[in-house]
């Protein structure tokens, strides 16, 4: 039977790749998103094209209301989930600490943290053995700025993705004995929108020489090291990360 598969912010960048590549592995893939409507149907269609299984679902995960929204939908199109990928994300424009108002921070915690919190919750009531459910993988998207601290870019988006960690951290220890594994990946410089929004969309191109690898990253090499933790080839692997970096 076939598994189905929620991806946060799936309309674009990692998470599309993540999507584009679930399709192809048989998952009925669940394609969330925030207001780009356009991109994600053309996801569910290349899913569909490639022969699998997708439906769009409009929801801005860091609004509670519009989260249990979310899952009573994908309840009636394809029963409980059994796996999640709490990818959805964002960054603001680059600052020091001291030029950061409340507002902002208080906005990439609700966008980066609160929406990973709120979408594992009603994971865990559908997927937890202690619940009824029959398991499941959790793979939450976090950064290699948990560890470098991104100083004079964005403490504020680092912060978060370090709250990112220890919650992947917490809940692996919490839900191992009721048949959920909860892992993250770590990913460095990506090709994506999301350097654009951060005021440099070039961002990668520059810095990528000072990396080991002398390159940036590509989202399908992201969504590779994803899917690698939601499939049983990771079955005893719990609380843990896989960086996808170049070497950084
Ligand atoms: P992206 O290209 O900017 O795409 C962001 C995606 O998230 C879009 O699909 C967007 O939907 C969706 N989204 C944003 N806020 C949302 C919300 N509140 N509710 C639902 N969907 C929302 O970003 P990306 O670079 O792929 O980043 C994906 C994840 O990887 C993020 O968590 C990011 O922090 C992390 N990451 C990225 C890099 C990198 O270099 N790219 C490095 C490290 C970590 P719309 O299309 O509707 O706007």
């Amino acid at each position: 039977m076939r598994k189905t598969l929620l991806i946060t912010g799936a309309s674009r960048g990692i998470g599309a790749a993540t999507a584009l590549l679930a399709g192809k592995r048989g998952y009925n893939i669940c394609v969330n998103y925030l207001s780009n409507s356009e991109a994600a149907s053309q996801i569910v269609n290349q899913i569909k094209t490639d022969g699998g299984h997708a439906v769009a679902y409009q929801a801005d995960v860091s609004k509670e209301a519009e989260v249990l929204s979310l899952f009573q939908k994908i309840d009636r199109d394809f029963g409980p989930i059994n796996a999640l990928v709490n990818n959805a994300g964002i960054l603001e424009t680059q600052s020091r600490v001291d030029q950061m108002d409340l507002e902002r921070l208080m906005r990439i915690f609700n966008k980066n943290v609160v929406s990973a919190f709120l979408c594992t919750r009603e994971a865990i009531k559908r997927m937890s053995t202690r619940y009824g459910g029959s398991g499941g993988a959790i793979v939450n998207v976090s950064s290699i700025a948990a560890r470098t601290g991104s100083p004079n870019e964005y403490v504020d988006y680092a912060m978060s993705k370090g709250a990112i960690d220890t919650f992947t951290i917490g809940l692996a220890k919490e839900l191992a004995a009721e048949g959920i594994r909860v892992n993250g990946v770590r990913p460095g410089f990506i090709y994506t929108d999301i350097h654009a929004d951060g005021g440099e969309p070039n961002r990668v191109d520059r810095i990528k020489e000072t990396l080991p690898m002398q390159r940036g990253g590509q989202p399908e090499e992201v969504a590779n090291a994803i899917l690698w933790l939601l499939s049983e080839e990771s079955s005893f692997s719990t609380g843990s990360f896989i960086e996808v970096t170049g070497g950084r």
